[in-house]
């Protein structure tokens, strides 16, 4: 079982991500928590490329290719391994945070970002994406500063992101878990875990 957890900057993904881990290994399974960019020797590299101030200006096409090589050493080396075994994957950001930053963000043709990417994953899609949906005028006070490149981006950028991130997610209803992350962090992850209950193998 795959589970991706999306949404802007400051949605809280990151903390709801490792509140569902604990959860799940409570509860007895093997679980595997991950985050991109930046889960595998070459990718913390990237990661580092990817987020430093220095690199502001770098082309939109090699963001999103080196994205895409973050992601596709990823799937190789931890993501499918652990599927593999019979782990549950818990992952803090996938593909569609590529849509949304390097598609809708930088306005980059979605067409190409979707088929650069299902390239990348050998077409592995998560069984549930859990999108903490959040204004960025709210997300992006819950830092005192910008943390990277991306964060010091202008609030236009993040509210295309913000609305590519929502469009995916009505695109395809049945794979997505939609939570106001404006709410309490106990009542998201509440509606969270009541979502993931039904999908947990036995
Ligand atoms: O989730 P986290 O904040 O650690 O992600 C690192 C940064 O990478 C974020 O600022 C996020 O906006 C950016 N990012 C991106 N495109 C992606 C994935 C992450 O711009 N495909
Ligand atoms: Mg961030």
């Amino acid at each position: 079982l795959f589970i991706a957890f999306e949404g802007g900057e400051g949605s809280g993904k990151t903390t709801q991500s490792r509140l569902l881990a604990i959860w799940l290994r409570d509860q007895g399974f093997d679980v595997v928590q991950t985050r991109e960019p930046g889960s595998t020797k070459v990718g913390m590299r990237l990661r580092a490329i990817l987020l430093d101030a220095a690199h502001q200006g770098l082309s939109a096409r090699s963001e999103a290719l080196l994205y895409a090589a973050d992601r596709a050493e990823h799937v190789e080396k931890v993501i499918r391994p652990a599927l593999g075994r019979g782990a549950l994957v818990v992952c803090d950001r996938y593909v569609d945070s590529s849509l949304a930053y390097q598609g809708a963000g930088r306005e980059l043709d979605p067409a190409h970002v979707a088929r650069l990417n299902s390239w990348a994953t050998g077409d592995l899609v998560p069984d549930l994406t859990v999108l903490i949906d959040v204004p960025p005028s709210i997300g992006l006070r819950r830092f005192a500063s910008p943390a990277d490149r991306i964060e010091a981006e202008p609030l236009e950028f993040h509210e295309r992101v913000r609305r590519e991130f929502r469009n995916l997610a009505a695109a395809a209803p049945e794979r997505y878990l939609v939570v106001d992350g404006t709410l309490t962090q106990e009542e998201v992850s509440r509606l969270i875990q009541d979502r993931v209950r039904d999908i947990l193998p036995d």
